[in-house]
């Protein structure tokens, strides 16, 4: 048979408990009043075998005072009632030698038998003859032995007395004594099991009623939209693996709904920017032409403004392409990447156009997935431009590629800047967001829209006293057709 485990393995165990206290008690008090009653059988037994010895006592006497009769008369006339009176005392003597226990109890009754069969011995044999002869001497003996034998019966009667009469005593005792010992474990069961019944009650209550009002304030809170709510139940049982299991779920939960708005953000704006990219493309191009023509021909300060113009156009070029590469999906199948190839040529593009702002960059391990590699080029070359703008001069970049045992990769970037700003924590993917005052905030939008569409998470923390770290982790293959 399957132990069932937990909350129902804790109420079997809480029912057969009160059952259990229910089946002692009951047995115990059943088995007091059996030894009561058998106390009290034997009590009104022993006060029968009293009753008896001392009727034997007196059936002795009668028996003895037929005898003397039948002396006084000096004839036969009294032998009937003589011969009534012995054959009761033999009766009487079986009577008491059925209520005796004890060994010695019974070598009384057979001294009290012997005895009584040596009384009508002497009666019938020496004391009649000798009463019918007129023999009075001899009479005077035979009466003066059978006196003694008589003493002797009594004495014997006196003893089985007494012993009934003490054993009643200690009879009594000991029913008193298992009295007192059933009213003891009453009162103690009486008072134990309504105790252990509120102790099982609030048991029961914390490990099932409270458990599932949590789970239900729980479940009422995430209705109520509130992803945050987590719910506290540590016990092992199944309640604590559906409190855990829930939290998963609610995480998760958050965690998809916060990916949802993400790319839905990134979806509207690159919408919208597809919208206007292109009409802006072309003035921008315009825009730029004209004041490169306009420069060759300008001198003075109007050159360099007309340089600050082309500056400014081509960083608005840039802002439109970022939001163009926010709203492009990845078109073409994915192929087999080699990751360290990618991250060394997104260094090389980056040195040769001088945006590696005199950081040392260097790129370790290898690994390879199936992706896009123009997409995750430019995730490294963001991640890495960052790193190299954030460590500046002197500073240094590590890129760390490793295969995983399920067959996706890793990318880890990380510098030796002075690591996250604090206002970053929860909007460094956001677009637009940027610390830097050239910057687009467009660089860590596009790559986790790009890292998301490979099936993959992009991560950023900032280990104490180090620069900040970002994670990039791809599966083997990216799902479906991204
Ligand atoms: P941009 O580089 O144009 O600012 P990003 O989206 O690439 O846009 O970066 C957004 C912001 O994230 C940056 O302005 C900076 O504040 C922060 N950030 C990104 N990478 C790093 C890094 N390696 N070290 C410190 N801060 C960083």
């Amino acid at each position: 048979m399957r132990i069932p485990s937990g909350t129902a393995r804790r109420l079997i165990l809480a029912f057969a408990g009160l059952l259990s206290i229910f089946a002692i008690s009951s047995w115990f008090a059943l088995a007091s009043l059996r030894d009561i009653q058998g106390g009290l059988a034997e009590i009104k037994e022993r006060e029968e075998g009293v009753r008896l010895a001392l009727t034997l006592a007196s059936a002795v006497r009668d028996q003895y005072a037929h005898q003397a009769h039948t002396i006084i008369l000096g004839n036969e006339t009294h032998l009937p009632f003589y011969t009534e009176a012995e054959k009761r005392v033999v009766e009487l003597t079986e009577a008491v030698k059925a209520r005796v226990r004890r060994p010695d109890e019974r070598a009384w009754v057979v001294e009290i038998e012997r005895a009584t069969l040596e009384l009508d011995r002497i009666f019938r044999q020496r004391i009649v003859p000798a009463v019918l002869r007129k023999q009075a001497e001899d009479v005077m003996e035979e009466h003066g032995r059978a006196q003694l034998v008589v003493t002797q019966i009594q004495e014997r009667t006196d003893r089985l007395v007494d012993r009934f009469e003490t054993s009643i005593g200690d009879i009594q005792g000991q029913v008193r004594d298992v009295q007192r010992a059933a009213f003891r474990w009453t009162l103690f069961f009486l008072a134990g099991a309504p105790l252990l019944a509120v102790g099982v009650g609030l048991s029961i209550y914390r490990s099932v009623a409270r458990p599932v009002a949590r789970l239900g304030e729980g479940a009422a809170r995430v209705a109520a939209g509130d992803l945050d709510a987590r719910i506290q139940v540590d016990s092992p049982d199944e309640f604590g693996a559906l409190a855990r299991q829930f939290n998963a779920m609610t995480s998760s939960l958050k965690d998809q709904q916060e990916r949802l708005v993400q790319s839905e953000k990134l979806a509207g704006i690159g919408r919208l920017a597809a919208g206007v990219a292109h009409e802006i493309n072309n003035p921008l191009a315009v825009i730029l032409g004209y004041a490169k023509l306009l420069q060759r021909k300008a001198e003075g300060d109007l050159a360099g403004d007309l340089g600050i113009i082309q500056d400014e156009a081509l960083r608005a070029q840039e802002i439109v392409e970022g939001l163009l590469d926010l709203s492009r999906p990845l078109a073409s199948a994915p192929e087999p990447v080699d990751l360290k190839e990618l991250c060394e040529e997104a260094v090389s593009r980056l040195r040769s156009t001088d945006r590696l702002a005199g950081a040392a960059v260097e790129v370790q391990g290898t690994a390879s997935v199936d992706g896009h590699p123009q997409k995750l080029r430019q995730v490294v070359l963001n991640l890495i431009k960052n790193g190299a703008e954030a460590a500046g001069a002197d500073g240094r970049v590590e890129v760390a590629v490793s295969q995983s045992a399920d067959g996706g990769a890793e990318v880890v970037v990380s510098d030796s800047g002075a690591g996250l700003p604090a206002e970053a924590s929860d909007k460094l993917f956001e677009p637009f967001f940027t610390t830097k005052p050239t910057g687009t905030g467009l660089g860590l939008a596009v790559s986790l829209g790009i890292v998301q569409a490979h099936g993959g998470t992009l991560l950023a923390d900032s280990p104490a006293g180090r620069g900040a770290r970002f994670t990039v982790r791809l599966p083997a293959t990216p799902p479906g057709k991204v």
